[in-house]
């Protein structure tokens, strides 16, 4: 598979001075002040902006931007936001973006959702982001991608995140849907580890830990908030790799660039200093998933055919113990009448009449069917017959429950869980 060209960008901060009366001592008003005395001189509008040419140049095709892409959440700061974003699309990107806490800066803009008003919810499968706080899109082979917003309109001098009980629920139930030998990226605006500011934390932070420590296929968290570079390799913690781009429209402005297969994943980190500069390259692996990761249809009919074959039944310690105990005769006793040695291993014996396995009764029925060795219950999940598409498809030859129409999908978890034994 080719790797997907990915940008995360975050914390653009298109900013209008556009102070009125009407707000005088509201949060916008406060958010102006703050525009007039300290953004202006950081952020700049034309930083993100200088980002399509070089993202067109190095064949980005698509782009995540994991919020606050305005300052106030004001109409004019909003436009902007537009503009670049049919941009982005125009260069013939994808765009996935949340909402930041600057997007829903004031009660009304969050109580209005001002957000979506630019930049339609997401819906899929009767779950719409803008509603349940949470969607998942299908992404790239082995990827889904889970986008949240848990933006809340805190008080006037704070800037927290909510992740709500009602988010929580619906975050699960979404998470339960994905065939867990997907790979996810779960993007939210803030971080779920505490702020050293607790004004700036997700509430209920802790609880989304907990949710994603219990999903290990989270393999990837982007977020922003912070306004600092950040990657952190958390996976050995059972939790993912943490990515934050830092703040893309700020006059040393950070992005992230991800080149992302199925199995890894390339990171380029970029930051202004007179144009836009790779600072930084790190590579990460993931589990690579076998051919078989969707899973593989099986049902035993009983035919009786793999038990027919020439061949050998390999016995384990463990088998003798069971057969043994069966015939209710001592494991030496069971060795000598029902075994044959094989340089230096033990395999049951065939029938002489035929080259049946010994226990094979009317070519159909196993006489020892509980207490049958760990290689027959183990079939089909033998590893020849899992090292390729190929070899499953031989193996199927031999037997008719691989892929019988009325098999039931055994999931690769379970396929796993066989090979393990
Ligand atoms: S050949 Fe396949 S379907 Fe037939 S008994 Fe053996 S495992 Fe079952
Ligand atoms: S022990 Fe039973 S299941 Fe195994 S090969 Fe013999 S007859 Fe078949």
């Amino acid at each position: 598979m080719k790797p997907i060209k990915l940008a995360h960008i975050s914390d653009l901060h298109f900013s209008r001075f556009s102070p009125s009366l009407t707000q005088f001592f509201s949060k916008q008003w406060l958010g102006n002040l703050n525009l007039l005395l300290n953004r202006a001189k950081e952020y700049v509008n034309e930083r993100p902006f200088s980002l399509i040419p070089t993202f067109k140049e190095k064949g980005i095709s698509h782009v995540i931007i994991s919020g606050d892409l305005t300052t106030t959440s004001s109409k004019q700061e909003y436009k902007i936001a537009e503009r670049f974003v049919e941009a982005l699309k125009d260069g013939g990107m994808t765009v996935f973006m949340i909402p930041g806490n600057h997007d829903h800066y004031t009660k009304k803009a969050e109580r209005k959702k001002v957000f979506y008003e630019s930049f339609p919810s997401p819906i899929r499968k009767s779950f719409s982001l803008a509603t349940h706080g949470v969607i998942t899109l299908p992404f790239t082979e082995g990827w889904h991608l889970v986008l949240m917003d848990t933006t809340y309109a805190s008080s006037l001098i704070s800037s927290t995140g909510f992740f709500s009980p009602t988010i929580e629920e619906n975050l699960k139930n979404l998470l339960g849907k994905i065939n867990p030998e997907e790979n996810i990226i779960l993007v939210n605006h803030f971080p779920f580890f505490q702020h050293d500011r607790p004004r700036r934390r997700l509430i209920r932070g802790e609880k989304l830990q907990k949710v994603i420590t219990s999903h290990p296929n989270i393999q990837i968290y982007l977020h922003g908030h912070t306004h600092r570079r950040t990657i952190a390799d958390l996976r050995l913690n059972q939790l993912p790799l943490i990515l934050d781009s830092g703040s893309t429209g700020h006059l040393k402005g950070s992005w992230n660039e991800l080149h992302l297969d199925a199995s890894s994943l390339d990171l380029i980190v970029h930051q202004w200093d007179n144009g836009w500069k790779a600072i930084d390259h790190q590579s990460f692996f993931f589990e690579s998933k076998p051919w078989y990761q969707k899973g593989l249809r099986f049902k035993c009919t009983g035919c009786g055919r793999c038990c027919t074959k020439k061949g050998y039944v390999w016995l384990e310690k463990e088998d003798i113990t069971v057969l043994a105990k069966h015939f209710q005769m001592s494991e030496e006793a069971f060795i000598k009448k029902y075994t044959r040695s094989c340089t230096f291993d033990l395999a049951l014996l065939d029938n002489p009449q035929s080259d049946d396995c010994i226990f094979l009764k009317d070519k159909k029925f196993c006489e020892v069917y509980e207490a049958r060795p760990k290689q027959c219950r183990l079939f089909p999940w033998w590893t020849q017959n899992l090292t390729s598409a190929k070899e499953w498809a031989k193996a199927k030859k031999d037997c008719e429950g691989i892929d019988h129409p009325e098999a039931p999908l055994i999931p690769f978890s379970k396929i796993k869980e066989a090979l393990e034994k």
